[in-house]
């Protein structure tokens, strides 16, 4: 008699390993550190650099706004 195949082989699977994501370096638009980062969508060394970032931009709509209703 043939040797029949095992049915309740399971599949040989090589799992992908878990790769780190790739570090970035990155140059600071608000203290000009650099930095380095996983993150590719990071855009500042710190909270608290993107924070004054935003109240800075958020000011600057501010006073803009201001103008174009006083003008
Ligand atoms: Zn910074």
């Amino acid at each position: 008699m043939a040797a029949r195949l095992e049915p309740d082989a399971p599949p040989v699977v090589t799992k992908p390993r878990w790769q780190p994501k790739p570090e970035v370096e990155k140059v600071c638009p608000v203290c000009g550190k650099t930095f380095v980062t996983t993150y590719s969508s990071k855009k500042y060394c710190s909270k608290e650099c993107r924070d004054r970032e935003m109240s800075k931009r958020l000011s600057e709509k501010q006073k803009r706004a201001r103008r174009e209703r006083h003008e």
